[in-house]
């Protein structure tokens, strides 16, 4: 097995900004693990504020020696492998978990979300995430993102009812809310969260700092929309320190390590009767699909990362009705542009 690797800046089509950071572009790596004539894709997106870089990613595959990934793939104990490697670095540890789902799938001559036991007629909508901008700004992508089936609107500033008074002028459909740990006051967090209620919000994702469990605690037991945790987990072990503070979790490949681990962070969750968003970073139809591939397991999808950047090196995948289409190709289902 032969491991190659490339950076790769992911232009996003409009300034991105959350209630703590803003950017334009985020850099990616994307690797490929070939195999007796077969190629599988994976990608690392590292956000700024997720502590990877090119640097550590880098760093971290010239240690990764591929005479470890044996057929049929044993998951469990490459994550164990990678884990050992050094903790941390989720991203690029997701790049090659995904390219490996990637080359199984072409191996076995099926797709991923078949491996993986996905029904595709279940899968969600996908939302339409808008950031925090000015009111003008603001109306103008509200009006772009006609035709998406939700929208998901960044809050945690000053605007958050006029922003959402916005979208409400130009659409009626269902709308998510990510606060990013912006809202500090429990009372008058509430005080928003059913204001939000009435304006038809269906969940609201880390309202409050992660490092707070009993403020977000104390809000998920009053709210009548589920609250979610997204800053606060990342990997399997925090899907049960979850429990009891929020009403799910927003899962992402980037955060969990990849899918194996996701798929054990659904099932542990429905253990736990937790709700789930499947979730994404500035990401291209790789890591796209990979999530795609489980998002039919989950409650909701928010895997808008092609749909808010310009140079996606990959072909677009089919976007219907406000859904990502799983297709019968083997592994990912990635076509090159
Ligand atoms: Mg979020």
């Amino acid at each position: 097995m032969k491991l190659t690797f490339a950076p790769f800046e992911l232009h996003l089509k409009h300034r991105f900004t959350i209630a703590k950071f803003s950017r334009t572009s985020t850099p990616l790596m994307l690797l490929q693990l070939e195999h007796e004539g077969h190629v599988g894709y994976g990608e690392a997106s590292m956000v700024p504020y997720m502590g990877e870089s090119l640097q550590t990613a880098t760093d971290f595959l010239n240690r990764v020696d591929v005479s470890q990934f044996k057929l049929p793939f044993d998951y469990a104990s490459i994550i164990d492998y990678l884990d050992n490697i050094q903790p941390g670095n989720p991203a690029i540890k997701a790049a090659i978990d995904i390219a490996l789902h990637d080359l199984e799938g072409k191996l076995l001559n099926q797709p991923c979300w078949q491996l993986l036991g996905s029904q595709p007629e279940n899968m969600p909508v996908t939302s339409y995430t808008i950031g925090i901008d000015t009111p003008e700004i603001f109306r103008q992508k509200v009006e772009e993102a006609a035709g998406y089936k939700a929208i998901k609107v960044k809050l945690g500033s000053a605007d958050d009812k006029q922003l959402i008074e916005i979208v409400r002028s130009v659409t009626d459909v269902p709308l998510y809310v990510d606060a990013n740990q912006g809202w500090t006051n429990r009372e008058a967090s509430l005080d928003l969260v059913y204001w939000l209620h009435g304006q038809g919000v269906q969940l609201i994702e880390q309202p409050m700092l992660k490092t707070d469990p009993d403020s977000n605690a104390w809000l998920t037991e009053r709210s009548p929309i589920p609250i979610l945790g997204d800053e606060s987990v990342q990997r399997l072990g925090d899907v049960d320190k979850a429990h009891g503070v929020y009403h799910g979790i927003n899962i992402k490949l980037m955060k969990s390590a990849g899918m194996f681990e996701a798929k054990q962070m659904i099932a542990r969750a429905r253990e736990l009767n937790m709700k789930i968003l499947i979730g994404c970073m500035s990401e291209t139809s790789c890591a796209t699909l990979a999530a795609a591939a489980l998002a039919p397991r989950c409650d909701w999808a928010d895997l808008d990362g092609p749909l808010l950047t310009s140079n996606n090196p990959f072909a677009m995948p089919e976007f219907n009705n406000g859904k990502w289409m799983l297709n019968d190709y083997p592994g990912l289902g990635l076509k090159n542009s």
